[in-house]
């Protein structure tokens, strides 16, 4: 090893969930490292969209203020058919309230509100992790350029493909969503939308969400093969959809083209290991609960560590405040990808009905102040 570095809590991952632990971590006045693979923070996904429990979750983290001024509220919902009709919609401002109002935000932007006053001496950038071994009274953490890392701690905030999780459980492997094998995530000129908008036909979904400067943030999932273009996948969708899928085959930089994978594991962490955000639980985002689910985490288990001394037991107790809410959100998140999956005649059938409900059965558990059942 070239040289060792001492810490209370070492980090693996600045993405959202290890930004948000780091913060809060340094905040509690525990000396942490957040050791990061890439070279710069990464703009994966341009842009994101935060439910009101993730802006719950931002205001517990003091930057309610800040985050109010950020992207564009999403104070409505509108679920269509691929034909532009109406299935259902919902008043997103009535439902959480304007303190919690929802917000569509660049994700480079909502990186630099998480690191804003932080030291730049926290952040390891090029710094990827490759091993992990602990003992009693300690965790080393080993990265390719040969720097170990020892603390009390280690917090693996490494992403569905996380490393670290791989190291503590060799046998955990992610799975195939079962919304839809791909899917893919854009930035466009807004075709003239008035508010977060759904389509839903027989060759998959298309959603935009306004984000204000003339700009819209996408998301389109499809079992179809996209490599005659998204114009193509959705020939049959709205006016409104076309001429976004024909900038985006035109702009093909605009796009972010992902397989969508979950992580569903029976632990979290040991006695020096505990893993947050998505390298924890990774879900499809029918919800939009990935952000929301790893500041909470963020905010949980930083409270954890500066409540007590005796971290071995910290990713126990981390598991007993977190697994009924992140098991809701997955059992939520495959009840809308099973009717996400119907025949698009039943689906858009039954959605005027189910749609509302399912809509206040997952949200409403989720709002500030409520508590998961178990
Ligand atoms: C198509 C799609 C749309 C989505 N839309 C939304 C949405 O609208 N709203 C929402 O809330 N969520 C959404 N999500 C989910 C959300 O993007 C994730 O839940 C969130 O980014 C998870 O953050 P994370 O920090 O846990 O992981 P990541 O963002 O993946 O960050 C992990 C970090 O760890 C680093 N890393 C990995 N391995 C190592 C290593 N060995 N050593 C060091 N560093 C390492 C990576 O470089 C990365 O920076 C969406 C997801 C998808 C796929």
């Amino acid at each position: 090893m070239k040289s060792t570095h001492h810490f209370d809590a070492i980090v693996v991952g600045g993405g959202l969930a290890g930004l948000a632990i780091s913060r809060q971590l340094h905040e509690a006045g525990i000396g942490v490292v957040t050791l990061e693979r890439r070279a710069a923070f990464a703009n994966e996904g341009f842009a994101i969209n935060l439910p009101g429990n993730a802006i719950a979750a931002l205001q517990e983290m003091g930057l309610g203020e800040r985050i109010a001024g950020m992207g564009r509220p999403t104070k409505r919902r509108e679920y269509r058919d691929h034909r532009g009709r109406m299935l259902f919609d919902i008043d997103e401002d009535a439902f959480w309230g304007q303190d919690c109002r929802p917000r569509c935000v660049k994700r480079n932007e909502l990186m630099d509100l998480l690191r804003d006053g932080l030291p730049d001496s926290m952040f390891r950038m090029s710094s990827q992790v490759e091993g992990i071994a602990a003992d009693a009274s300690a965790v080393t953490v080993t990265t390719a350029g040969q720097q170990a890392f020892t603390g009390r701690i280690a917090i693996g905030a490494d992403g569905v493909h996380s490393r670290t999780r791989a190291l503590v459980f060799p046998d955990a492997a992610t799975r195939a969503a079962m919304l839809s094998p791909s899917s893919w995530r854009f930035l466009a000129p807004d075709p003239g939308i008035d508010c977060w908008t759904v389509w839903a036909g027989p060759s998959g979904l298309f959603l935009l969400i306004p984000l204000g400067n003339g700009e819209v943030y996408g998301w389109a999932s499809s079992d179809v093969d996209g490599s005659h273009g998204l114009a193509h996948v959705f020939r049959q969708f709205p006016p409104e959809v076309r001429r976004t899928a024909d900038f985006l085959d035109a702009h093909p930089g605009n796009i972010h083209h992902s397989p969508l994978e979950e992580v569903r594991i029976p632990s979290w962490g040991n006695e020096r290991v505990v893993l947050i955000g998505d390298a924890a639980h990774a879900t499809a985002p029918v919800w939009a609960q990935g952000g929301a689910l790893a500041f909470e985490d963020a905010n949980a288990l930083s409270g954890i560590l500066a409540d007590g001394s005796d971290w071995s037991q910290a990713a126990a107790r981390f598991e007993t405040v977190r697994r009924q809410r992140v098991a809701h959100v997955q059992a939520m998140t495959d009840k809308m990808s099973r009717a996400a999956r119907l025949p698009a005649a039943i689906r858009n059938l039954l959605l005027p009905f189910v749609g509302p409900k399912n809509y206040r059965a997952t949200y409403a558990p989720l709002r500030p102040g409520q508590v998961v059942a178990g």
